[in-house]
């Protein structure tokens, strides 16, 4: 709709140990209002022609249709009004909630309350913080209420205002020409392993190797530095000759070699690494490859070939750190602001705390631990978030199943592998919930996804009134009558939109039965469910731009669009990189858009993606990006 009436869009509140205001929008005449998304769940009042209606409230869209009482409503009205100005009272009062504080100054209050105003404006001027206006641009809040705004003000950490942003009110500030560019808040990756994917960019590279001989051949020309060759990237479905030690022995010599499928699933070893493990490869939920003698072939998958590598060949925390810190100058590069990051369990939180405590991070971490270690966490007392504004454990991560490259995935046609069947799970969800902890879990395969999403209905009773938010991985392939599960349970799926077009030819190789289910991003988008975008890196480049490219177009080559009724709309894919990322960590209402009181994570890109046509996004490309207010990626002037 477009706003005629509405003099007020948007009144936003939080409760923060007391009620807090988060901000006032106002619509611009003839500028374009839209309903909130699937993806906004938290509490938005909007204000038409001075009234106020309730919008939505942590519902899911199926709610959404009920009418709200009007006695209800009216309450909530007042409500609304006494936060306001409870708001201005106390928090001047009392010196309290500065970030809130900050965030309204410079903000007009239109006709919310006239005795607002009237505090607001005598009451903020003596907040002190380094100053910015970002203007002549195309500002996207991804806020449904004002999607764009001309100029953003930043008030040290924080959004300060856009529309309706008296600059005056901010004393000399630092004003950044953004030159027609386009200002979006900065990229979430939903799915990523980051010190494995920084250690894997010094690795022998073997992703797109074709044959058996040109991966040798690779390994054999790579630079050495370490006691070990590792590499990673191959698939060996499409080969004329499977991977084995032996073939790697004449290149490598005595120095041990570790190499990565794609999927990260299987390994292959040479004869050199296989020695190190003294003869123990076998472990519960691994399998280890033989010949006809029974001799191990150098190929090890799942448990075995991720026991081999953390009991035999963990690179050191140095490595780690060192490879680290070079990846979060790529990733600053990408406009990444924030990581789900997926390796708590090779000791992810230590690396990222040196760096933090020595440099500080670029982007934030929301780290898992491996449900495993829960008896630990309970021992400590530690709940889910410990941390601070850039790292902290939010999470638990556990694995039903393999991948679809190494033919391991969980089926209902009863192939593929098991790591945790649903009664398991079951079971790590009602821990976790009783300690305080979400879970994460890797489901690829439609069995595999079907008996965690049985696992989190039968415990829903004991999480759902804690609010924890759950999350499903990959959801690569779904029973077409599962997909309506997420949203009915609540359930996010993190899925990586980069997958369906790298995958495609061997999903229609392996899963021609279930094609319907894979990769149904389309399906479960319109099924309501919360869907969060990431690269999986190593398995795809850690590159948010390409993941919405993929989402967009469902293919990276010359072929057209796979499965083209999936395809997502610009719109849709930057909801899911941005916003919907932000619900899984608890910080929908501060972080995931550019509103006065968020922090001011954000990205500037040469053009406006929502402007392009689909074969114009390849050439949109990331300027600039900021963290917390600060520049960590190529500061301003630009040209
Ligand atoms: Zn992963």
């Amino acid at each position: 709709m477009v706003a005629d009436r509405l003099d007020v869009v948007a009144v936003r509140i939080e409760d923060v140990g007391g009620v807090v205001l988060r901000g006032v929008l106002r619509a611009e005449a003839g500028g374009a209002v839209v309903r909130s998304s699937c993806g906004d769940r938290r509490d938005v009042e909007r204000v038409d022609g001075g009234a106020l209606v309730t919008l939505e409230r942590d519902v899911r869209p199926a709610d959404r249709a009920a009418t709200p009482d009007p006695e209800v409503e009216s309450v909530r009205i007042r409500q609304v009004r006494e936060c306001v100005r409870l708001l201005v009272h106390d928090a001047v009062a009392e010196r309290l909630q500065r970030p809130q504080i900050e965030g309204l100054r410079g903000l007009e209050v239109g006709d919310v309350d006239g005795d607002v105003r009237e505090r607001h404006s005598g009451s903020f001027r003596s907040v002190q913080s380094p100053r910015m206006i970002l203007e002549n641009g195309v500002v996207r809040t991804m806020d449904p209420s004002l999607p764009t705004t001309r100029a953003l003000a930043i008030a040290g950490e924080y959004v300060a205002g856009g529309v309706g942003t008296h600059e005056r009110a901010l004393p000399s500030p630092e004003v950044v020409d953004v030159g027609g560019r386009c200002v979006l808040p900065g990229f979430t990756d939903s799915h990523v392993h980051f010190p494995t994917w920084s250690l894997t960019r010094r690795e022998v590279e073997l992703e797109g190797t074709s044959t058996l001989g040109e991966a040798v051949e690779r390994v054999r020309s790579h630079p050495r530095h370490g006691t070990w060759i590792r590499g990673y990237g191959w698939r060996s479905a499409d080969w004329d000759e499977q991977p084995t030690a032996n073939a790697l022995d004449a290149v490598t010599g005595d120095t041990p070699a570790l190499l990565f499928s794609k999927d990260y699933h299987s390994a292959w070893l040479n004869s050199a690494a296989l020695a190190r493990a003294g003869g123990d490869l076998d472990v519960d939920g691994g399998v280890v490859e033989r010949d006809e003698s029974g001799a191990p072939t150098g190929i090890l998958r799942e448990e075995s070939a991720w026991q081999f590598r953390a009991r035999v060949a963990m690179p050191t925390e140095d490595e780690f750190v060192d490879a680290t810190r070079e990846g979060l100058r790529i990733a600053a590069g990408r406009g990444v602001v924030a990581i789900h990051d997926k390796d708590g369990w090779l000791g992810a939180p230590g690396v990222f705390q040196r760096i933090a405590s020595r440099d500080g991070l670029t982007l934030r971490v929301w780290q898992s631990v491996p449900y495993e270690r829960l008896p630990e966490l309970a021992a400590l007392g530690i709940h889910s978030g410990i941390g601070d504004d850039f790292l902290r454990i939010g999470y638990l991560k556990a694995f039903m199943d393999g991948t679809l490259g190494s033919q391991t995935a969980w089926m209902l046609d009863g192939s593929g592998v098991t790591i945790t069947d649903g009664e398991e799970l079951a079971e790590i969800v009602r821990e976790g919930a009783r300690l305080g902890w979400p879970v994460a879990v890797h489901a690829i395969g439609d069995r595999a996804n079907r008996e965690a999403l049985d696992a989190f209905e039968t415990t829903r009773h004991l999480w759902e009134p804690l609010g924890l938010r759950h999350r499903i991985e990959h959801a690569q392939c779904l029973a077409p009558e599962d997909v309506a599960r997420f949203s009915a349970l609540g359930v996010a799926c993190s899925v990586q939109f980069s997958h369906a077009p790298s995958d495609r030819d061997l999903a229609e190789r392996f899963w021609p039965e279930e094609l319907d289910g894979a990769y149904a991003f389309r399906s479960l988008w319109d099924s309501g469910a919360l869907v969060a975008n990431g690269s999986d890196a190593p398995v795809e480049e850690l590159d948010p731009l390409a993941g919405i490219r993929a989402g967009v177009r469902r293919t990276i080559d010359d072929r057209p669009a796979w499965q083209p009724e999936q395809c997502l709309t610009v719109e849709e894919t930057l909801l899911a990189t941005i916003v919907n990322p932000t619900w899984l960590t608890g910080d929908e209402r501060r972080r995931g858009k550019l509103l006065p009181g968020y922090l001011a994570d954000l990205v500037v890109l040469s053009r406006d993606p929502i402007d392009c046509t689909v074969d114009e996004l390849e050439t949109v490309e990331v300027v600039a990006t900021m963290v917390g207010g600060r520049w960590v990626h190529n500061p301003p002037p630009w040209d």
